[in-house]
This record gives C-alpha cells, structure tokens and sequence, in this order.
C-alpha cells in the first residue's frame, strides 16, 4: 500500500520544506521537493538526521493513494515525555487505552509514563506486568466500540486513516521510580532497555512517592552509574509542611503559597548540587519559576548535564486563575504569577528550556468538586491540547486565547522550535530512538492545519477525566491526520 502526501510543508527543528511524501507498507521511502517533478528530481542529500530531512530522488510511478496536504505542516510524530496515564490503579480517570487515544489526536505519537502508579513502578516485576499491560491495552482493548463513552465521529480528526492501526502503534515507555532501600536494589538490576528513565519525587505529589531520607543521593548514584537519565519533580517538603503548619486560607489560591517559589527553587537548587556531586542526566521536571530556570541555566553554562522541561499550565496559567478555575487549576507544583509565565515563555523561545511535555495527570470531576479546596487531588490533563496551545503562539497567529495570555511584547514561536522541544530534544534527553523524516526510517508523522481556529473543550477532547483547564479557548492549528507505520 503506497500513500503519496503532496504540497506539505515538513517542519524540521531547522527549517521548513514544502515536499511530498511517498510512504509505502508503514515505511517513508521519499522526500521529494514539491517544486520539481518528481521524476526528473537529483538526488539532494543522503538520509541523516542532523536536523534536515533528506529528499529522494528516483521517481516512483507506482500507484498511490494521494492525500493533498496543500496548506498543511507535517511534524514529525510528537513526543510528551512526561505523562501519567494511570495504569494500573486509577483506571477509571484514564488508562492506557484512553490515553493513548488522547494523545495521538493531539499528534503525540509517543509518551513518557511516570511510575506512581498503584502499585508504584519501583520493581522489576511491577515493571514487567505494566509492560505487558500495553500491548493489551493498544492490541485488545480498541475504541471506539466502547461508544457508551465515545462516539465514533469524534475520530473525524484522523479521517481516513486508519485509527486502529495508528493506535496500536502509539509508543507507551515507561519510567522506574524508587523512593526506598529496596528499590535501590530493583533499580541497579533493571534491564535499561525497558526504560526511559528514572523519576524521583523530592516532595510528595500525588502516590506519595516522595524518596525517604538518604534515597535521594543513592538514586542520584546509580542513575550515573548505569547512565540512566533522572527525571527530578522538584519541591522541598519540609517548606511546604512548614508554609502549610502556617497556613489559615482555606481558599484554593493558598495552594500556590503552601507549595511555594521558595519550596521549588530549593528543591531544584539541591537536585543541581547532586547531579554535580555525582555526574548524572539530570533533568528537571515541569519547572514554574523564573528562578529555577535561572539556576537550570548557570548549571548548564558551567557545562552540567542538566536539561528542564515546562508544562503548558506554567505557561498558560496563573494564579489569576483559580478564580474561575477553582480546583481545576490545582496541580503540582502550582500555577504561579504571571511574571513566571512571562519568564518561562522566554526560555521556551530562547532554548533554555528542552521539552515541553504535559504532565498530563487526569482526575475525575468528582474528586476535584471538594468542600476544603486544598484536600483536592492535584493534577491536570493536557497530552492533547499541547499542540494547539503552542501553534497558537506561532508568527502569524491570530487572536487567540494562549497568544493573548502571553500578551503583545512576548517572542513569538515557530513551528520548528516545536520539533525541536517536542521531538528532537525529548528524543536526546531519554534515548527513544525515534527516526526523524527521512528516507527508510518508518513513517511517524502528523499533518496539521496551522490556519485552523476553533474553540477547544471536552466535547472534542478524549481523555477519560472528561475536562480541561482550557475549555472555551479559542485556539488556532489542528491535527488532521496521523500516520505511524
Ligand atoms: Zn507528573
């Protein structure tokens, strides 16, 4: 089977090409310039992947279904490196299955799952069996013919292609946590194969994973030692049981003080000082302070290996918003004022911050619709409305809810800077090995119309939770389609 996309635009984390397509049987054969024929095409350059897709040259007269992408940008298959899709233990909020779905039409066609799960992924065998758990997840359990909760025509956004094949082809890796003497053991044994990192939670969130006293430096320890990358969520608990023992609000916004600034820049500041003390990948999980990013940033000027990631909600949201919002803005570590927006969106731009990823973490309505605010749980879903947020923010974008957030003096984003915080740097960071948009390497892509506004909100959205912080947003750029071979 041949599929030949014309008239795209492919976006690499260096430039944009308008080019055509031929994929053939799951696998991308050639890059063709749009503007020649393709039959009288030289051969351009070979396939690597520095940035720049290589175009083909031999021309191909064979049969093919034609998809015209005219207008459309193709990004290479998006990667959220940091997701929770509550498998197993809160199957009921999400599960692989709906995740999955929830992210694919969000053109991320690879995730990064985090351990706290029930039971916590801190054991080989707890690993294995949420191993097994995927493929009976992406294999067996196929919606949409489970339409007492979805409705088939909600697939119209990947029209035409074949929505069971794509998701089955949704790639799930796993981190390992470990927060107790025994999983050190567990963690100097796992097969490194089966993961893509090692998450250590400095405070508690929700799984309460937090490290016990002393764990943290031998995580630290054995990370560098297998080279494994660390995923660090950064909040200093004993700050945040002292602002809390101080604490008389009993209103939603308190939350933001209890976990305060002060409670993440020390937390980040000590994760600094031991991927130091011990030369570990260490990278820095939804960072929501300017001054984080500062100290991220001397790190990396005095050549530690530290990389950071930003969650969409520390961009898009601040504490002005727990007003409408109420719990629905809860999260951990919490929305900030707007100059940490600002400052963040800065480094989003200027490339300090690496990835965006969601921190997608999904809770029912019901458990957020609390009488006492702050004893709800924390948490947001966001694997599939990253992209639409973002291309909203992109030159040329019109009046749209994010780009208006951001206000009128910010640096605009390009749809390159999206692969490179969404593919190429995510990529790196945890070995994924994802191929780039180049000649033989298997087809994972989305199509995307840049142009297209509309209002996003749960009715067109597929997490299970069945809400998001961003309803009513008008937003510009939709996925169309998505091919994974
Ligand atoms: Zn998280």
């Amino acid at each position: 089977m041949s599929t030949l996309i014309k008239n795209g635009q492919i976006v690499t984390e260096n430039e944009i090409l308008k080019s055509d397509i031929l994929i053939e049987d799951g696998k991308l054969i050639d890059i063709y310039d749009s503007n020649q024929d393709a039959s009288q095409l030289t051969e351009l350059s070979s396939s690597d992947c520095q940035g720049q897709s290589s175009r083909g040259s031999s021309a191909h007269s064979r049969k093919a279904e034609v998809i015209d992408a005219t207008g459309l940008l193709i990004f290479p298959g998006l990667i959220d490196c940091h997701v929770h899709f509550r498998e197993p233990g809160m199957e009921e909020v999400e599960d692989m299955t709906s995740g999955s779905q929830s992210a694919l039409h969000g053109g991320v066609t690879t995730v990064c799952d985090m351990p706290n799960n029930s039971p916590a992924i801190n054991t080989i065998r707890a690993l294995d069996e949420k191993i097994e758990r995927k493929k009976h997840a992406l294999l067996d359990r196929v919606r949409p013919q489970a339409d007492e909760w979805r409705d088939a025509s909600r697939f119209d956004s990947l029209r035409g292609a074949s929505l069971e094949e794509s998701f089955s082809k949704v790639d799930i890796r796993f981190f390992f946590g470990a927060s107790k003497p025994e999983h050190i053991e567990e963690l100097k044994k796992v097969d490194t194969e089966k993961i893509c990192g090692v998450k250590l939670y400095m405070g508690n969130s929700t799984g309460n994973q937090k490290a016990e006293e002393g764990i943290e430096e031998q995580v630290f320890k054995v990370c560098s030692e297998r080279n494994i990358t660390l995923v660090c969520h950064c909040e200093d608990e004993q700050t945040i049981q002292k602002n809390k023992s101080e604490n008389t609000n009993s209103e939603i916004a308190a939350h933001s003080e209890i976990r305060s600034v002060e409670a993440a820049v020390k937390s980040t500041k000590y994760a600094i000082e031991l991927g130091k003390k011990y030369g570990t990948k260490l990278h820095i999980a939804h960072v929501s302070t300017s001054d984080e990013l500062e100290l991220i940033k001397l790190a990396k000027d005095s050549g530690q290996t530290v990389t950071c990631e930003v969650a969409p909600h520390h961009l898009f949201l601040n504490t002005d918003d727990y007003e409408t919002l109420g719990t629905l803005a809860k999260m951990n570590p919490p929305i900030r004022t707007k100059d940490h927006c600002e400052k963040l969106w800065e480094g989003v731009v200027d490339g300090t911050v690496d990835c965006i990823s969601s921190d997608h973490a999904p809770h029912t309505l019901e458990s957020k619709n609390t009488k006492d605010p702050l004893s709800a749980p924390s948490g947001v879903p966001g694997t599939e409305t990253i992209l639409p947020l973002l291309l909203s923010c992109i030159e040329g974008g019109g009046a749209t809810e994010p780009a208006k957030r951001l206000g009128k003096g910010m640096p605009k984003l390009k749809p390159e800077d999206i692969v490179r915080l969404m593919h190429t740097n995510p990529n790196k960071i945890f070995g994924l090995g994802k191929g780039c948009l180049a000649p033989g390497n298997p087809v994972n892509l989305c199509l995307v119309n840049p142009n297209e506004e509309y209002s996003m909100g749960v009715a067109n959205l597929h997490s299970k939770c069945g809400w998001t912080p961003y309803e009513g947003w008008n937003v510009q750029g939709k996925v169309v389609k998505v091919i994974v071979g």
